[in-house]
């Protein structure tokens, strides 16, 4: 596949000026020359590719060839509310869920979090999501929601859609979820996981504990367990 970029901007077939970070990108790191194909998208869904026509030090023209809707999408809805992991391992955290195609994440703040997301994070996880779908070939961009506490994001009033929170117990094994039809939520705890008082309140909303075997794992490794068990037999 030719190398993507990312633009903020509708996108129509014909000459196109592209700027900023994405044309040094192209130009500086990539080393890019006029007469090479690329492929441009701005979270629409589709795909642009495009000529390079000329290259500059901080600008690149591209004459956008065609609009191409190749399906990468998940065939359901799926959102993943997640405590955020420290440091590094927050940005593998959203990389991972972009390449598998979750359609929305959100940060949770539960009893025992000991990272708050601040809203000013918001465009640095943004930033990584965009640099992931360049690398995997999504057109849609996985969307951030504001940061929620537990306590009221487990109640919001969702008809038609299932929840399942990971938490490590001896019973309900998650295994093969078979077809799935209708939008998805999953939720995973902090490092302390989430009380009993949280969990209770989660079942009594109608949201169904699972377990992901004997072993604890990290929120990033449960995170991405559960995402691909839901996802492996939903996509061809
Ligand atoms: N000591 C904590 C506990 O017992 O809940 C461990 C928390 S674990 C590091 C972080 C989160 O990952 C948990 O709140 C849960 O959502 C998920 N998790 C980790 N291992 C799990 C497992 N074996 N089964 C289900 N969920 C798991």
């Amino acid at each position: 596949m030719s190398e993507r970029f990312y633009v903020n901007l509708p996108l129509v077939p014909g000459p196109f000026l592209l700027e900023g970070p994405e044309a040094h990108h192209l130009a500086a790191v990539s080393r890019i020359r006029a007469g090479a194909e690329v492929r441009l998208f701005n979270g629409d869904g589709r795909e642009y590719p495009a000529r390079v026509t000329h290259v500059a030090k901080r600008e690149v023209s591209v004459e956008i060839l065609r609009v191409e809707a190749p399906a990468r999408e998940l065939p359901f809805t799926l959102e993943v509310a997640a405590s955020m992991p420290k440091g590094d391992r927050a940005q593998f955290l959203i990389e991972k869920l972009t390449e598998l195609g979750v359609t929305t994440f959100v940060p949770l703040v539960c009893h025992r979090s000991n990272v708050h997301p601040r809203e000013s994070k918001r465009e640095k996880l943004e930033r990584w999501v965009i640099e992931a779908s360049k690398q995997c070939g999504r057109n849609v961009l996985m969307r951030i929601e504001d940061v929620a506490e537990w306590q009221s994001y487990v109640s919001r009033l969702e008809v038609d859609k299932m929840r399942i929170l990971a938490h490590p117990c001896k019973e309900k094994k998650i295994g093969n979820p078979g077809a799935i039809s209708r939008p998805l939520t999953l939720a995973i705890g902090p490092e302390g996981g989430f009380t009993e008082d949280e969990v209770a309140l989660g079942v009594a909303s109608g949201w169904e504990t699972v377990s992901l075997g004997p072993r604890i794992l990290r929120v990033e490794t449960a995170a991405l367990v559960l995402v691909a068990a839901v996802t492996s037999c939903n996509e061809s």
